[in-house]
């Protein structure tokens, strides 16, 4: 499947805001929005006014690269979204965050929401105890996302063990650190969300 090979970072610069697509280099001073808060591009710091228009565009660009999804999936998420019940906005969010990918991030078993994605589709990740490498499958309530035995031996994941419950988790998931274990409790929400986003701009674009 395609997807963005170039450089990360160039995304958040290009999105003015932090998408946290580096681990712990987001936390630090490297961070190249902490280094030049501009778009890149010969013309990034001569950009004028935005449209209505483009600051829609940008708040789904800056989402649809946060977790990592491609144009025509993520516009499923939204006409998935308009067909359930409840606020469109905040339904298509919730979907985003069930992604196995992102709940692997969740758990901590990367350390951004692209390395979560590679442990998942290097078969790395279990659902209920089976193989699952797709990144877009949704998990519900009741299922035990875990890490490969096998896979258990990989320095991250020893480090991660010995983390234990230093680590948190949202509170839709539950974690067990020493078994690299984890549940989904209940279904996401809006408030589970660790991004700033202005999710009525994206029904607005879809919507035009
Ligand atoms: Fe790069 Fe992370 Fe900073 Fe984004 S938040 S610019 S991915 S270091």
């Amino acid at each position: 499947m395609a997807r963005y090979t170039g450089s990360v970072c160039r995304q958040c610069r290009r999105e003015g805001a932090k998408l946290f697509l580096k681990g712990d280099r987001c936390y630090s001073e490297k961070c190249a929005i902490n280094k030049r808060h501009t778009p890149p591009g010969m013309h990034g710091q001569g950009r004028k006014k935005q449209s209505e228009y483009g600051i829609q565009l940008r708040e789904k660009q800056k989402v649809r690269r946060a977790y990592g999804v491609l144009e025509s999936q993520f516009r499923k998420y939204y006409d998935l979204a308009t067909n359930m019940r409840g606020i469109t906005g905040e339904n298509m969010l919730s979907l985003l965050e069930r992604r196995l990918d992102n709940v692997a991030y969740r758990l901590n078993f990367g350390d951004s929401r692209p390395m979560a994605r590679q442990m998942v589709t290097h078969g790395h990740i279990r659902v209920n105890g089976k193989k699952v490498d797709i990144a877009s499958y949704l998990v519900k309530v009741g299922d035990e996302i875990s890490v490969r035995e096998k896979s258990n031996d990989i320095e991250f994941f020893k480090a991660l063990k010995e983390q234990g419950a230093a680590r948190t988790v949202p509170k839709w998931l539950e974690l067990d650190a020493e078994k690299l274990t984890g549940k989904v409790v209940a279904l996401p929400t809006r408030d589970d969300v660790d991004l700033t986003i202005e999710e009525h701009l994206i029904v607005e674009y879809y919507s035009r």
